[in-house]
């Protein structure tokens, strides 16, 4: 049953309106029935009363049902109506449905309203319901759609992305290819033997010179390779006795461990047909996992040229010493004639005695003989020292007192100061530290620093004429020896020049000596310099480290300890 149904009846005649409720009444529909006669009532009813239903009469004086639902219409009044006309006829219908009635009744059928009612009540809500489904299903249809947009959206952004992700990707790779070929390319082409170890001292890369240099030599290098430990390779060598493996392996080992920022060194490696030499470099790998880069670089020629100066240095210097025992020849001559001279005098007081058996004397013979012994002693030391000067062996490095390397050149030099009328004078200190020398070389660097500062004094007034050799430690871990004069000193810009090969201000001089004294001093690790004294003449000066081991000094590769030297020449004398 419909509860209180909200109708609006047009209809000019009461008897009508009265016969319709009950009509409706009778079939028990609960209306709430309006009844108006007239337009304007019908208008303002329309809104006033707000009508579920609305029964308009086809005709009625001066208004009619037609007219009536298109104002309905023109208000957008979407309640059904339903036409009563008096009168039969098709046209009727046909006017009232098109111009959207939803039923059409005439007035001698009227029973039929009730059921007009309930059906096009239930029209109506069916067709509200529909409505309401279409704009749901609209609504929800706009909604998908919407949804559909705002993901296809979604998805297009995503996929615009991902397009620029992935040529972002290929840009990377294609960057990462080409810095992978440029590492490759300056791997290959890198100097020297080059390859890279990781942190446990395995090789992971090594450069094509490296790979190639199995071809060209058969040396250890070639031997290996990657995925070959380095560190096992070093302690095999040192195992097996090669000498720079122990100091390579450790330098190794600092770079890996990070304790020193790099390592350089040079070892030998022999193969069938000649000795090679390579420098190694070895610095740390830039990265967070650690490694090394080790470089091995053949200086086999650079070695030879090396060595091949060496000679000639060590020629030349020899040269030198023959020129300078030239120079001495004259304070040598002065002091082998004195202990010849006693030989002499006391060979003929021998012979005396012996010619005369019945005075003989035999504890004087005996007296006389150790004379002549001892005589003979000193000639041969003076003789040993010239042949050690004149010596073409090569040098050894040894512990030195520097006060010994004094006093052995000392009677010579003071014979030629005694022959220049020059005061020769040593001031030497008590327990200075050894240093790690060549007793020949440093003893040939104290006789040309002599023999220079003897020739300047020859500038010099006889009675004036003074020389000091000098040994101290200046510093902590150093020790000095000079030579020091009174003459006129060095011009100051010359104070460097002197020590260049061939500078010399002498008419008949090479000079050489200071040159080789440079050398010397630069090859036992020291300086040598040439200063002038405040008051009057120069002084030169060479420091040397103090050598503190106690053991043998430690093999320099390719240093001068490496060469060998031969003895130095005794002379033995009869007792
Ligand atoms: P040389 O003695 O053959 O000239 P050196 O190399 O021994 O060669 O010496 C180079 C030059 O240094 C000498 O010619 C001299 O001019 C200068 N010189 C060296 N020692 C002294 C000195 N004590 N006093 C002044 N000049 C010196």
């Amino acid at each position: 049953m419909i509860e209180s149904l909200r109708i609006l009846l047009l209809e000019d005649e009461p008897d009508h309106a009265v016969l319709i409720k009950m009509l409706l009444e009778r079939d028990k529909l609960a209306v709430t029935l309006r009844h108006v006669m007239t337009e304007p009532d019908f208008l303002a009813a329309l809104t006033a009363f707000a009508p579920e239903i609305v029964l308009l009469d086809f005709r009625l004086p001066g208004y009619d049902g037609l007219s009536a639902l298109a104002a309905m219409k023109e208000r957008s009044i979407a309640v059904p109506v339903i036409m009563i006309s008096g009168q039969m006829g098709e046209e009727f219908a046909v006017r009232a449905l098109k111009a959207g009635a939803a039923d059409y009744l005439l007035k001698p059928n009227l029973q039929r309203l009730p059921a007009a009612v309930r059906r096009a009540v239930k029209e109506h809500q069916q067709q509200q319901a529909f409505l309401l489904a279409q704009v749901e299903l609209r609504r929800a249809h706009d909604e998908l759609e919407a949804r559909v947009k705002a993901r296809t959206e979604e998805l297009e952004l995503a996929n615009s992305s991902l397009h620029q992700e992935i040529a972002d990707h290929r840009r990377t790779e294609q960057d990462l290819r080409d810095s992978r070929t440029l590492i490759n390319a300056v791997f290959a082409s890198l100097f020297g033997n080059v390859g890279v170890l990781d942190q446990r001292g395995e090789i992971i890369a090594v450069n094509e010179a490296w790979q190639r240099l199995g071809q060209d030599h058969s040396c250890q290098l070639h031997r290996v390779g990657i995925g070959v430990n380095y560190l096992e390779v070093c302690r095999a060598a040192q195992n097996g006795g090669e000498e720079s493996a122990a100091a390579i392996l450790n330098g190794v080992v600092g770079v890996l461990a990070g304790t020193r920022p790099e390592f350089i060194a040079e070892y030998s490696c022999e193969n069938a047909s000649q000795s090679l030499r390579f420098r190694i470099f070895v610095t740390p790998l830039k990265r967070p996992e650690g490694g090394a880069i080790m470089t091995h670089i053949d200086i086999t020629p650079h070695h030879l040229a090396e060595t091949q100066v060496q000679r000639l240095s060590q020629e030349l210097a020899h040269f030198g010493r023959v020129s300078m025992a030239g120079e001495l020849a004259g304070a040598l001559a002065h002091e082998l004639r004195q202990p010849l001279t006693a030989i002499l005098s006391n060979s003929e007081a021998g012979l005396d005695s012996i010619a005369n058996p019945g005075a003989l004397d035999v504890g004087e013979l005996g007296e006389i003989l150790k004379d002549i012994a001892a005589s003979a002693q000193h000639a041969g030391e003076v003789i040993g020292r010239l042949r050690s000067l004149l010596s073409k062996g090569k040098s050894e490095l040894q512990s030195l007192a520097l006060n010994d390397v004094v006093a052995e050149i000392l009677p010579v030099c003071r014979q030629q100061a005694t022959l220049n009328s020059t005061a020769l004078v040593t001031e030497l200190a008590p327990d200075l530290p050894s240093v790690r020398g060549d007793r020949i070389q440093l003893e040939q660097i104290l006789v040309n620093l002599i023999g220079n500062a003897i020739e300047a004094l020859k500038a010099a007034p006889r009675g004036e004429r003074r020389l000091v050799v000098r040994t101290h430690r200046p510093a902590p871990k150093l020790v000095e020896i000079s030579v020091c004069d009174n003459g006129p000193g060095i011009p100051e810009p010359l104070l460097e020049r002197i020590f260049d090969s061939f500078f010399s201000t002498k008419s008949q001089g090479m000079g050489m000596g200071l040159s080789i004294c440079r050398s010397i001093a630069q090859s036992h690790g020291g300086r040598i310099w040439a200063e002038n004294n405040p008051d009057r003449g120069a002084i030169v000066r060479l420091q040397l480290p103090e050598w503190a081991n106690s053991g043998p000094p430690p093999a320099l590769p390719g240093s001068a300890a490496t060469l060998r030297t031969a003895p130095p020449p005794t002379l033995s004398v009869r007792k």
